[in-house]
């Protein structure tokens, strides 16, 4: 018997009064203890902070009526099995990034980035008001998962190289760390690309099983040490312009919990995304600035390596498309995408040039 169905024999077992006043069979006395298994070792910055952030929101906004168990890597499962642990019910829900998962469905990658896709706002726009989060359920309707989006590491860096990236051809049988479709993107200039959890790439990178990796962004990649084992980064990338992350739930799990504490979940995890985007940002100048003073050089990759980005990322999306659910969802962002680039570029771009052309910055 699995826990969920020792708990509901329980309740239905309990007294008649209890069981008439509770509107889940899987509550004790009130209360729901969710096991939520992430991605991330205990205290990584940006990443085991969002899942720390929902963790403590949920407790609060519930007044302890619901509560979320928190098990890092090697805790309950290890950091890449996390949605395998929640789709079969070992664990309730976890804290990861979608994309880990495209071996399970490639539109998974849109919930956590896609090449050239959008920045922080733009996917937020997408979720929250042009159907991404009905699509989240859709995808996840398969893998039994209601879709939560909880945390958003802003734009991520193009990430730690040994030696500095002059044209395309140098991917050319580097050894580098890129998950979902951006990896895919680097294997098609001839990279041999590994998909390494957080916790084991200083040690990947130190060894020189890697040349390289990209992780997320100055605040998120100090802490992890990299600068000591690698001089050249680069700070903008094609691959995660805003990278979400996910808090997904087993969705039987989902259909016992109270009106309420749905409604809690939803709005915790929003509060994550934008209390977790802003920590990133905040820190992300200050922590560049240490990394330069340590001797890192950073760089941008030249227009035609971005060209090279584009067109094999065009190869890479294009390869999905005879996956109906998967073109479905492209659509929908790229719809939503080109909605948000209509105004951006003419209001937020066009303002912050000017802004750094009067004021400096
Ligand atoms: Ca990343």
């Amino acid at each position: 018997m699995d826990r969920r169905s020792f708990l509901k024999t329980s309740a239905l077992g309990g007294s008649a009064a209890a069981a008439s006043t509770l509107a889940a069979p899987a509550y004790a006395q009130g209360k729901r203890t969710l096991t939520m298994v992430t991605s991330w070792p205990r205290g990584f910055a940006v990443l085991d902070d969002a899942a720390t952030y929902m963790e403590n929101m949920v407790s609060e906004m519930s007044d302890g009526t619901l509560t979320i168990d928190k098990k890092a890597p090697g805790e309950l499962v290890g950091a890449l099995e996390v949605f395998d642990a929640v789709t079969s019910g070992q664990a309730d829900m976890y804290h990861s990034a979608d994309y880990y998962f495209i071996g399970q469905h490639p539109g998974y990658a849109y919930f956590t980035a896609v090449p050239f896709g959008g920045t922080a706002q733009e996917v937020s726009n997408w979720y929250y008001h042009g159907g991404g989060e009905q699509l989240h359920d859709e995808l996840g309707s398969i893998f039994n998962l209601k879709g939560l989006l909880a945390g958003n590491s802003g734009s991520q860096s193009g990430g730690w190289f040994r030696k500095e990236i002059n044209s395309a051809a140098d991917f050319n049988g580097l050894k580098f760390r890129m998950p979902g479709l951006g990896g895919q993107v680097l294997g098609k200039l001839g990279a041999s690309v590994q998909n390494i959890p957080g916790g084991e790439l200083y040690q990947a990178l130190s060894s020189g099983a890697l040349d390289g990796l990209e992780w997320v962004g100055p605040m998120a990649d100090e802490r992890a040490g990299f600068q000591e084992v690698a001089k050249v980064y680069y700070t903008a990338g094609f691959h995660e312009p805003g990278s979400a992350l996910s808090s997904s739930v087993n969705l039987d799990v989902w259909n016992e919990l109270t009106d309420q504490h749905k409604a809690i979940l939803r709005y915790a995890s929003m509060a994550t995304t934008q209390f977790q985007l802003a920590e990133t940002l905040a820190n992300n100048g200050a922590a560049l600035a240490r990394l330069q003073a340590q001797g890192v050089k950073t760089m941008q990759f030249s227009d035609d390596v971005w060209d090279a980005f584009g067109k094999a990322s065009a190869e890479v999306m294009d390869g999905y498309m005879d996956d109906p659910l998967f073109a479905k969802i492209r659509e929908s962002f790229e719809a939503s995408l080109a909605n948000s680039a209509s105004w951006i570029n003419k209001s937020d771009g066009y303002y912050v040039q000017q802004r750094v052309r009067v004021l400096g910055g």
